[in-house]
Order: C-alpha cells, then structure tokens, then sequence
C-alpha cells in the first residue's frame, strides 16, 4: 500500500491464473485483425499478406468464465477462438528472431465481438473499438507457461458451441506469425510484461445466443469453457 493520496481505492491489477501457480498481471490487451486467410475471406477482405492491424480491450476485460454476461445493447454477439500470447518482458523494435524470448506464456481465448455495432461503424466509417472492447469481451483461460509447452507453431484451434464445432483451425494458417506480431507491434508501441496479444481468429465466426455453452481447445496449450448468460 503505498501513501499516495487517492481519493477512493485504485482498481485492483486484472490477472490470469498461471498453470503450476502463480498469477500473471495484466497490462494491456492487443488483438491482431484478420490473421487467417480463410477468416479474412469469410470477413470480405483480401487474404494475401497485406500489413497486420490491431485494435486493443481493456486488461479488465479478459475474464476467465465461467459466465460471461450477454453485452446489453447488442443484437449480433459473435465468438472468436484465438491463441492468445502472455508477455514477460517488452521492449520496442523487437527483431523477429528474439520476439519469442519476451513470451511467458500462451492461453486460450475469446475475442468476443458486438458484430452488429461492428458492421454499423463499419459503414459509417466510425470507430469500432466498443463493438470490441466491452464488458467481459475478452474471456481467457489459464496461462501455460513456456517453460512446460514451449512455443506452439502448429495445432488445432477449435470452438464449439454446445457440443457442435463451429471454429476449427491450425496455428499453422496463421498469415502473422507469433514472432513477427510481436516484432511488427514493437514498432508501433512499447511492450511491456503483461501484455496480453489476441493472435486472430480462424474461420466459422458465428452468432451466440443466451445460455450458449462455449468450449475451446488449442492443441497442446489448453482449453476454456464459459456459458453466455
Ligand atoms: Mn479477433
């Protein structure tokens, strides 16, 4: 506790559990747009290699389940199962070939997105940061440390929605690597430990409705299961 004149008690620091023990801090939570070809057909867009982009959730948004609120104000609640990366260490104009080096650890989460007040700012070209960055939007399961996994280049990345696949994809599809994210996101802020990387979504992006049970898995990495309330 330090003695600094607050006039009411700062936030408490968001967290993920690690497995073995432990607890990682949140910083801040970056999401890659568009990272599988047959994603960013599905979205309209041009899968060739084109420059990644990124759009950010607040740290309190990442929420381990296992109910997570249905967004008020919202008609379209879309699923979006990612490999989600922990940092350790940061630093700016990381080169590619040690950006591994500042991972702690990989998790499996969920990019959950207000597609409807995404496709409204979309056309009206406004900012579409809420339809990303709400309450809750960024369920996550445990952290696994690389120090027991290592780095996941390949495996399968699926969603199903009670019972029934919905998402079902490989790392290996991936148009950005985990590296060259870290590296290219290195230019454009400064990284710090405990930041949170949302890599992209594979394909089969749907609606989800209340009471809708979710569960992912990323092969060799983890799975997380939350129910819609
Ligand atoms: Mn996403």
């Amino acid at each position: 506790m330090d003695d600094r004149d607050w006039v009411f008690a700062p936030p408490a620091t968001p967290s993920l559990e690690v497995q073995g023990g432990g607890r990682f801090p949140l910083r801040r939570v970056f999401c890659v747009g568009r990272n599988y070809a047959a994603h960013t057909r599905e979205m309209g867009g041009n899968p060739d290699r084109e420059p990644p982009f990124f759009f950010t959730k607040p740290a309190d948004a990442v929420v381990p389940g296992p109910e997570i609120p249905y967004p008020t104000q919202c008609a379209k609640l879309h699923h979006e199962v990612e490999l989600v990366v922990g940092l350790g260490s940061g630093g700016t104009e990381i080169p590619t070939n040690s950006a591994l080096d500042h991972v702690f650890g990989y998790a499996v989460g969920v990019d959950l997105t207000r597609r409807d007040m995404q496709d409204e700012a979309k056309a009206l070209r406004r900012p579409w940061d809420l339809s990303k960055g709400f309450d809750a939007s960024a369920p996550t399961g445990m952290i696994v440390p690389v120090a027991s996994i290592g780095h996941p280049k390949s495996g399968a990345i699926t969603l199903a929605v009670d019972g029934a696949i919905r998402q079902s994809g490989d790392l290996a599809d991936m148009i950005w690597t985990v590296p060259e994210i870290i590296a290219y996101l290195s230019r454009l802020v400064a990284l710090a430990p405990g930041d949170l990387i949302f890599t992209g979504t594979p394909d089969g992006v749907g609606p989800l409705a209340r009471g809708a049970h979710v569960e992912c898995r990323v092969e060799n990495v983890g799975k997380l299961d939350f129910t819609i309330r």
